[in-house]
């Protein structure tokens, strides 16, 4: 797998991969990570990657040439998709988070300020993801987060690629309480089954506490899951 970013910032991406799962899996060439900053690429004197908006308002606008010349820079391979992260795209979730693990590279684009020019999305043809229904200052966390999450469901990322598949929402559900040692801690105590070795029962165990507390945390995903599941 290959990530390349394209972003003002590359320091912000380069930085966060330098640390502990990414760092190790990295090092061990599960995947790559490369930055293209469209500055590199402005035609103009000063470097200038962004310009006031046409018919007024606040904010710079993100001008198309350095995004669309840094973009075509990237040498794609037939399995890429290439993910704009957008406040306006579709929410991420572990099923796109699936999805985008099928292919070899990924290519993203980081925006700030105020955004793209539209012509970028209308050229590149891109697949907008979003965070969430709020608005951050720039790609370059929810592109991290993409990487994060999409590496983790790459074999070679975890210790155990399975730590994953049982993970909140890969059976549609959040998952069950973790216990470590001691057994005790301020008077409460780690449950019987979790001690008794019987792997059926604690299964059991487990699969009934993430029911429960999907069906307190998360209606939302309780009611779906009951209609495929119950
Ligand atoms: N004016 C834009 C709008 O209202 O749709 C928001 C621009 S935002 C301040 C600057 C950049 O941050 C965006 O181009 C995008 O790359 C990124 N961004 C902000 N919020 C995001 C979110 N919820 N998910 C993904 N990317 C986001």
């Amino acid at each position: 797998m290959i990530f390349d970013v394209l972003t003002l910032f590359p320091e912000m991406i380069q930085e966060h991969c330098k640390h502990s799962i990414l760092k190790r899996a990295l090092e061990k060439g599960v995947f790559s990570v490369n930055t293209i900053n469209p500055r590199d690429f402005t035609l103009n004197k000063h470097r200038k990657v962004d310009d006031t908006p046409y018919g007024g308002g606040a904010g710079m606008v993100l001008m198309a040439q350095p995004y669309v010349d840094a973009y075509e820079s990237v040498e794609r391979c037939e399995n890429s998709v290439t993910v704009m992260l957008s406040p306006q795209g579709e929410p991420l979730n572990d099923k796109i988070v699936n999805e985008l693990a099928q292919y070899e590279q990924i290519v993203m684009l980081c925006g700030h300020y105020e955004g793209f020019d539209e012509r970028i999305r209308e050229i590149i043809k891109p697949r907008e993801i979003s965070l969430g229904d709020f608005v951050l200052t720039g790609g370059e966390l929810p592109a991290l987060c993409l990487i994060d999450a999409v590496s983790r469901k790459i074999e070679g990322t975890l210790g155990k690629i399975e730590s994953a598949d049982e993970d909140s929402f890969s059976n549609g559900l959040i998952e069950y309480p973790h216990y470590t040692k001691p057994r005790e801690y301020r008077g409460l105590q780690v449950p019987e089954v979790l001690l008794n070795g019987n792997h059926k029962e604690i299964n059991e165990f487990r699969l009934q506490q993430s029911i429960e507390r999907t069906k307190i945390k998360r209606p939302d995903l309780y009611e779906k899951y009951i209609k495929t599941c119950g």
